[in-house]
C-alpha cells in the first residue's frame, strides 16, 4: 500500500492506519482466537499462514510490436477441506500480501458456507484498462501455463475477481486443456461462459449471496426498525459483476438503491435511480458520472450517505479508522472483500451498525462455483432455480449460524439490535470457520 493509498480525514488517528491486507487478516484472526480456547499454539500459526505461494514472472508481446514483463502470483492458503478456490484479479495494485489475505479469506469463507473447498487466490499486476483482448488473453495463457500443474481440477481452481470475467475463464479452461488434453477438464476453473461448463446464475451469485444474507440479517431483527428491504435505501460503490447485480437484485426486492459508483466517481439520486437508464449510460460512456437526473459525488461521499444498507463492492480498506465514525449507514453488507478495516470494525460496533463479513455476505459467488464444479464432474447443468434455490438455503443457514453465535459470544438470549457489542459478527464468523478447518485438521491428523 502506497502512501497516496492511504485513506485520509483521520480525525482521531497520529499513526497511519496499517492497511497491508494480509496484516488485516491476521489481526482479524487474532481477535478470533480468545473464542478458539483449545487451539494449540502451533495448530494457531498453521491455520494462519498460507501452505504455498507461487510468483511467476513472463514476457508477453503486445499489440505494438513491444515485448513488455508481467508479474503473476497465486497463493494457496488451506487444502485441509478440499482442493484450493479463489478468483484471480487483474489490478495494478496487485501485491503478494494482498493475494495472500485474499487466499486466507477464501478458506474462511468456503468453511463457514460448509463448500468442500480450501482456499487460494491468484492476481496477475497489470492495467487491464489499457490491455487489448490479445494482449489480455497472452497474460492468462502464459500465467496459467507457468502455473503449470500448481492449479487443476483437484488440486487448485480459480475463478473470475476483480477485471476478470468468463472470458478470462474461457482461457484458463483453453491454456490447462491443451496441456492436459483428453479428460474432463471443465471441473478446473469456475466462472465460465455457459456454453463450456458454465452453472446458470453464477454470474448473479455473488450478488444475489449479498441479497439473501442480508434480508436474513434483517428478517432477525439486527437492524431496529427494519426487517425487511422494502423501502429500505441502498448505497453500492462498485458497479462490476458484484455491485451491479446487486443493485437490480436489491431493488428488485423493493429497496430503492439511491447511489452508485464506479472508479470514476459516483451517483446520488435520494428518490431511487434509474437503473435501467444507468446500465445504458454506463455501456455508452463506460461510467456512471454524468447520469441525467442524479448528481455527481465522490465514492469518498457514497460512504457516507444516509442510508440504510452500505454494500461496498469494489476494492479493499474503504471503510476505516478515518471515516467509520462518519458512516451514516445502519447496515454494511461487504460485497467486496477486505473493504472495512480492523479499526473501523471497532468503530462500528461501537456504534451499533452491523456489518455483514465480507466471508459471509459475497460467498455467494464461491459457493455457486462450488455447484459449478459438481455440474461439471457429474457431466449435468442444473435448473436456474436449483441453483438459487440451494444457494438461498445455503447463504441462510450460514447467516443464521453466524447470528446465533455472535448472540452467545455476546451474552445475548436471541440475536437483537443491540446498543453496542464486544463481539463482532466478523468475529462470530471467523470463529465457526476456523474451528471447521481446526477440527478437520485434528481428524485427518497432522502428517505423518
Ligand atoms: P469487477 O471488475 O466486475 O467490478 C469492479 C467495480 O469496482 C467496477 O465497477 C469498477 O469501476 C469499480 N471500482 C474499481 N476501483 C474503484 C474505486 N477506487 N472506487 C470505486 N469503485 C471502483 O469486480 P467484481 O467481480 O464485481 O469484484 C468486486 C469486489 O467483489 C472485489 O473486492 C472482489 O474481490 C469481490 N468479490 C467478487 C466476487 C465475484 O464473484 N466476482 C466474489 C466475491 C467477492
Amino acid at each position: 500500500m502506497t502512501d497516496a493509498q492511504q485513506p485520509t480525514g483521520s480525525a482521531v488517528a497520529t499513526e497511519p492506519e496499517d492497511l497491508n491486507p494480509f496484516h488485516i487478516t491476521q489481526q482479524q484472526f487474532d481477535r478470533a482466537i480468545p473464542h478458539l480456547a483449545r487451539l494449540k499454539r502451533g495448530l494457531i500459526d498453521f491455520l494462519k499462514s498460507p501452505v504455498r505461494t507461487i510468483t511467476v514472472s513472463f514476457p508477453v508481446e503486445m499489440d505494438d510490436g513491444s515485448v513488455a514483463m508481467f508479474t503473476g502470483h497465486r497463493v494457496l492458503h488451506s487444502q485441509v477441506r478440499g482442493p484450493g478456490k479463489g478468483g484471480i484479479r487483474y489490478h495494478p495494485n496487485v501485491t503478494v500480501d494482498q493475494v495472500r489475505a485474499l487466499a486466507e479469506w477464501m478458506t474462511w469463507k468456503c468453511a463457514l458456507l460448509d463448500v468442500p473447498f480450501g482456499g487460494a487466490k491468484g492476481g496477475v499486476v497489470c492495467n487491464p484498462k489499457e490491455l487489448g483482448a490479445s494482449e489480455l488473453r497472452k497474460i492468462t495463457r502464459r500465467y496459467i501455463s507457468d502455473l503449470g500443474d500448481n492449479i487443476g481440477p483437484h488440486t487448485d481452481i480459480p475463478a473470475p475477481d476483480l477485471y476478470t470475467n468468463e472470458q478470462t475463464m474461457a482461457w484458463i479452461y483453453d491454456t490447462y486443456h491443451t496441456m492436459h488434453p483428453g479428460r474432463n477438464n471443465w471441473p478446473v476453473v469456475t466462472g465460465k461462459p455457459l456454453s463450456m461448463g458454465g452453472s446458470l446464475g453464477r454470474k448473479q451469485a455473488t450478488g444475489r449471496g449479498c441479497l439473501y444474507a442480508t434480508e436474513r440479517l434483517l428478517e432477525r431483527g439486527l437492524v431496529a426498525g427494519l426487517n425487511s428491504l422494502a423501502g429500505a435505501r441502498v448505497a453500492i460503490q462498485g458497479y462490476g459483476e458484484v455491485g451491479r447485480v446487486a443493485a437490480e437484485l436489491f431493488q428488485a426486492a423493493g429497496a430503492r438503491v439511491v447511489a452508485l459508483s464506479d472508479s470514476q466517481g459516483g451517483i446520488h439520486q435520494p428518490d431511487g435511480i434509474d437503473l435501467a437508464a444507468a446500465r445504458q449510460f454506463k455501456q455508452q460512456h463506460q461510467t456512471l458520472v454524468g447520469l441525467p437526473g442524479t448528481r455527481a459525488i465522490t465514492n469518498q461521499e457514497l460512504l457516507e450517505l444516509p442510508c440504510d444498507v452500505l454494500l461496498p463492492a469494489a476494492l479493499e480498506n474503504q471503510l476505516h479508522r478515518g471515516n467509520a465514525q462518519r458512516i451514516q449507514a445502519r447496515l454494511i453488507c461487504e460485497g467486496a472483500n477486505g473493504p472495512t478495516t480492523p479499526a473501523a470494525d471497532e468503530i462500528l460496533a461501537r456504534r451499533g451498525i452491523p456489518v455483514l463479513p465480507d466471508i459471509l455476505a459475497n460467498a455467494g459467488g464461491v459457493t455457486v462455483s462450488y455447484f459449478e464444479w459438481v455440474q461439471n464432474i457429474e457431466n449435468e447443468q442444473w435448473e436456474l432455480e436449483q441453483v438459487n434455490t440451494k444457494l438461498q438455503s445455503k447463504m441462510r443457514s450460514a447467516t443464521d449460524h453466524v447470528l446465533d453465535r455472535w448472540s452467545q459470544l455476546n451474552g445475548l438470549t436471541t440475536p437483537q439490535a443491540a446498543g453496542s457489542w464486544s463481539v463482532d459478527l466478523r468475529t462470530a464468523a471467523l470463529v465457526i470457520a476456523i474451528e471447521r478447518v481446526a477440527d478437520v485438521t485434528l481428524r485427518r491428523g497432522i502428517w505423518p
